[in-house]
């Protein structure tokens, strides 16, 4: 599947002319003269890569690189007659990636965007592979993140120490004074109820009920089958 990009500009020449060079240099190629379709086609088609006027007749640029730098995750080339190295600053700190000013060389554009996309594709085979555990539940230990169901979930620095403990010891039931020891330290001078009150978020937060399982007049377990529910049941 060819790489798709992008271009918004107004003066149609120029237009032109990068569709015709990123075409037959493999890519394929979509256009707009005005921000506001742009922004729209940007929703729809999901490019790889944007090339984004300064100057447009209905939205500036900077403000679209903006707006579109909250809502995707796309790179993005400024292109401008601008000069001047506090419109270049602008740019980039609304979150361009690149910067050509025109008139430019359609070699040097290409070049650029084969850099940014292979640059981009290096960081996709770089991300983390997740380790996978019950009830939609997915660690990304390298990047000190949870995710429920696709979702990253915000954990406190204990609710998350304690979670992993409890993953990494599958199957095991724990004492409260042991989780409080292995999370919190021995010097941790609070009582078993926090541990309660960690269980309680994590379960919630993660939707964990079934597999963080209170063992009856012991502490917690983890439970990668979910016995939760049926222990409850037989209580
Ligand atoms: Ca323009």
């Amino acid at each position: 599947m060819p790489e798709k990009i992008l271009i918004i500009e107004d003066e149609k020449p120029i237009s032109d002319i990068l569709r015709y060079g990123l075409k037959k240099a493999g890519y394929d190629v979509y256009a707009a003269y005005r921000g506001a379709e742009g922004f729209q086609m940007l929703l729809e088609i999901r490019p790889d890569l944007l090339i984004l006027d300064w100057m447009l007749p209905d939205i500036d640029g900077v403000d679209i690189c903006r707006m579109v730098t909250e809502q995707v995750n796309v790179p993005i080339i400024m292109l401008t007659a601008k000069g001047s190295i506090d419109d270049k600053l602008a740019g980039l700190s609304a979150g361009a990636d690149d910067y050509i000013t025109k008139p430019f060389d359609l070699r040097e554009v290409i070049l650029r965007v084969q850099a940014i996309l292979r640059r981009m594709d290096r960081v996709q085979k770089n991300a983390e592979e997740p380790e996978k555990y019950a009830g939609g539940v997915r660690l990304y230990r390298a990047e000190h993140r949870v995710a429920s169901h696709g979702e990253t979930v915000t954990l406190t620095p204990k609710e998350y120490e304690l979670l992993i403990y409890l993953l990494d010891n599958p199957k095991r039931a724990f004492t409260r004074d042991q989780l409080l020891e292995h999370v919190w330290g021995y010097d941790y001078a609070g009582d078993t109820r926090t541990v309660d009150i960690h269980i309680q978020r994590l379960r919630k937060k993660l939707g964990l009920s079934d597999h963080l399982v209170t063992v009856y007049g012991v502490g917690y377990r983890y439970s990668p089958e979910g016995d939760g529910r049926q222990q409850q049941k037989e209580q």
